[in-house]
């Protein structure tokens, strides 16, 4: 099968955009699962076994079909920054390097058009040159592609006025199905859904559109509080206040800004930081908020800087903490505006120093909404278990990093629309088998073809 795959590679693409190469099939098989203890250990060895970089949709298109022809499981990869094994192969076979089509499509008054592997800096830039800039993004924003982000990610830096992907943040997108001759489907509106979030199990996106705003000027800054319950007080005054332009809403406590030390900025090391991005002039009315609840600003950035304050928010916080301290991890919740303070006393009265909180102020919905990232002590499989079940007892919702499968890592509620994609893009069960669990489920029961297509080479991983 291996060698079937190669030929038909070879007729499609250039010898130097197909690798068989040891290394770079490994390279392309990771991302940061390793964030995950647990992910680490049973994602470990899954590799590909042949790496290709399509330039254009019509090479995709081609790449898709040898796929289908040779019945060789095939995962997309953009940025490779995923956090949950998105991209990693569990059944190897070809993974399809998106990050060579890499061109903005178009650029409109309040969108743009970009290729799949199109990266966020990039497009910042280009967006910048005409006086725009995009709604959301993640921390992630120097590597991640613009695909990468709406198949596998789920707010950023913009969340805070503009929601997550799913609130309107995709326009349009192109998605190729893995067929003999795959035609492409243009999808919009509510049809987006099927290929949000959902790990390129449902389809290849080979460009999208997304909303532009007008770009403003942005203060960086750092203010501190008491603790992280005053600092809730803070975060929900801030999101209702109309005046002050936000893009960037964080809380980090001081037992995980410990872990920034490397980056000498000066963080409080006693207090809990809120890191802010708000409109430039807006200072003062932020300062007024903050003093409320004894808060006071640490430090601003200065306007030239290069430094991104990002880069300590979302999951950049883990990232510090995991160079710190391999035996640290995280989760990711969904905590009560109104009981914030309640659960997290609870949780710390249980867990002590093991659980340190950072949140990430947003809009879902239109409603605001905590999410927290916290850092958690990693004492083995059953602990970490036990720390989910807890958390969740106490009104804390649980999208548990440390699995692969789409529906064991949040909460999927569109399974049938899912799969009613995956069936017209991917009758044969090719695309990054192994994460939607409910394909193989349905396969099984009628006799559909959406069963495990594992070539020899790889490390193989059944369900
Ligand atoms: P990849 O990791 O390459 O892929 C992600 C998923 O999308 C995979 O399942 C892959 O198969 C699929 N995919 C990729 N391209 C396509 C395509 N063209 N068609 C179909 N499927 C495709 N996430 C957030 O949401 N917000 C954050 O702020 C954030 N911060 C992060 C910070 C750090 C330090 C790290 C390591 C991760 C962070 N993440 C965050 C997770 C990740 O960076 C984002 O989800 C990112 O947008 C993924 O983009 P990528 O190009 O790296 O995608």
């Amino acid at each position: 099968m291996a060698a079937a795959i190669l030929d038909r590679l070879a007729e499609i693409l250039p010898e130097d955009r197909v690798s068989v190469d040891p290394r770079t099939r490994q390279s392309n098989s990771e991302d940061y699962a390793w964030f995950s203890n647990v992910l680490e250990e049973d994602l470990g060895g899954c590799r590909a076994d042949v790496v290709a970089w399509p330039t254009t949709a019509a090479e995709l298109a081609d790449v898709l079909a040898a796929a289908h022809g040779t019945r060789t499981p095939v995962t997309a990869r953009g940025g490779g920054t995923g956090n949950y094994g998105q991209c990693v192969p569990v059944r190897g076979g070809l993974v399809v390097n998106l990050t060579r089509m890499n061109r903005v499509l178009e650029l409109g008054d309040g969108l743009a058009r970009v290729e799949a592997g199109v990266r966020f800096a990039d497009l910042d830039r280009a967006a910048n040159a005409v006086g725009q800039e995009i709604h959301i993004y993640p921390s992630t924003y120097l590597t991640a592609t613009v695909c990468g982000f709406v198949a596998g990610g789920s707010g950023g830096i913009g969340s805070v006025a503009h929601g997550v992907i799913a609130d309107g943040n995709v326009l349009a997108a192109t998605v190729y199905p893995v067929r003999d001759t795959p035609k492409r489907r243009q999808l919009t509106g509510a049809e987006l859904s099927s290929v949000i979030h959902a790990y390129g199990t449902t389809g290849v996106l080979a460009d999208v559109t997304v909303p532009l705003a007008r770009r403003i000027g942005w203060e960086q800054a750092v203010y501190s509080f008491p603790d992280i319950v005053a600092c809730h007080a803070f975060a929900l005054e801030l999101m209702e206040d109309g005046t002050v332009p936000k893009r960037l809403l964080s809380s980090v406590e001081p037992g995980i800004t410990r872990y920034f030390g490397r980056a000498r900025l000066p963080f409080p090391a006693e207090r809990t930081s809120a890191i802010l991005m708000y409109g430039l002039g807006h200072r003062e009315r932020v300062e007024t908020l903050a003093g409320r609840q004894g808060g006071c600003l640490e430090f601003a950035l200065p306007q030239d800087s290069r430094t991104r304050l990002s880069d300590f928010t979302w999951n950049h916080t883990t990232l510090w903490a995991k160079k710190a301290d391999d035996s640290l991890t995280y989760l990711q919740t969904g905590w009560s505006v109104e009981r914030f303070g309640e659960q997290v006393h609870a949780i710390q009265a249980e867990y002590g120093e093991d659980f340190a909180v950072h949140c990430e102020y947003f809009r879902a919905d239109g409603s605001p909404f905590t999410a927290a990232l916290p850092i958690v002590r990693y004492r083995g499989r059953e602990h970490l278990d036990r720390m989910v079940e807890f958390v969740e007892s106490v009104g804390v919702g649980v999208a548990n990093p440390h699995r692969y499968v789409l529906e064991e890592g949040s909460k999927v509620e569109n399974v049938e629309e899912l799969l009613r994609a995956k069936r017209e893009n991917d009758p044969a069960g090719l695309l990054n088998p192994g994460k939607f669990q409910a394909a193989f489920t349905a396969g099984e029961q009628t006799g559909h073809t959406f069963k495990p297509a594992s070539m020899t080479l790889a490390r193989q991983r059944v369900l």
